[in-house]
């Protein structure tokens, strides 16, 4: 077994997630088209979630409670109780989503399995990101299942750590640059970038310059060939 852990962030990096927050997304500016036009109407709701991460987390239920809040606010308190009755049932109707391995997740998984401790490591709410890894069918691969509150530098450093021999032989692969690469490239660890062409806009970060423990990978068949290298 290689000394390196590897951690893996789920959404959007081992199955779809963005795409059913943008469908809901369509569906929120729908029921809302009396009032504004869709481009205020998806400003206004980033603006309310980025208010809300301190308060609410990172999840479904957070995104939820920020859609009703941003229709109160644009209705100026007139929203109809079947609009927020309909943005609940788009809520819990995500909640239920089916769960998407994208491609050459599985067979990554199965082939690192056995040589390298995988750790997913993920943030959201607790229930869901629970029933996503269940419906996945991708479970069984992982060591151990990390679910946070956020990723940053100190959440690496004790994840590596207590699944590890710290983050200096450990690598973080994901979608996200700003939560999954560049925390763990601060701790002193790898970080394998896989872009998803969905990707929450407050995940965006720019591509650290000068690293030499940053990789960016097209697709997670392409991680093998970055371990052999880096050794
Ligand atoms: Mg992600």
């Amino acid at each position: 077994m290689s000394a390196i852990v590897i951690g893996f962030d789920a959404d959007d990096t081992l199955w779809q997630n963005e795409r059913f927050y943008r469908l809901t997304e369509g569906r929120f500016t729908e029921l809302l088209a009396d009032y504004a036009k869709p481009d205020h109407l998806s400003a206004r709701l980033l603006e309310a979630e980025k208010r809300n991460l301190g308060k609410y987390g990172f999840g479904i239920k957070g995104f939820t409670l920020s859609m009703i809040e941003t229709a109160i606010e644009i209705t100026e308190g007139r929203v109809p109780a079947e609009t927020i009755r309909d943005i609940l049932e788009a809520g819990r109707e995500m909640l239920d989503h089916p769960v998407e391995p994208l491609p050459h997740a599985r067979e990554t998984l199965e082939a690192l399995a056995g040589q390298y401790r995988i750790v997913l490591i993920t943030k959201g709410d607790l229930f869901d990101q629970e029933r996503k890894l269940a419906a996945s069918g991708l479970g069984d691969f992982f060591d151990a299942v990390e679910i946070v509150s956020d990723k940053n530098r100190a959440v690496y450093e004790r994840i590596f750590t207590r699944h590890g021999n710290g983050a200096d032989k450990a690598m973080m692969v994901g979608n996200s640059m700003k939560s999954d690469v560049l925390p763990a490239i601060e701790a002193g660890g790898w970080g394998v970038f896989v872009p998803h062409e969905l990707t929450w806009a407050h995940e965006h970060a720019e591509a650290p310059s000068g690293a030499d423990r940053f990789r960016q990978i097209e697709h997670l068949g392409e991680l093998e060939a970055v371990l052999r290298e880096i050794g």
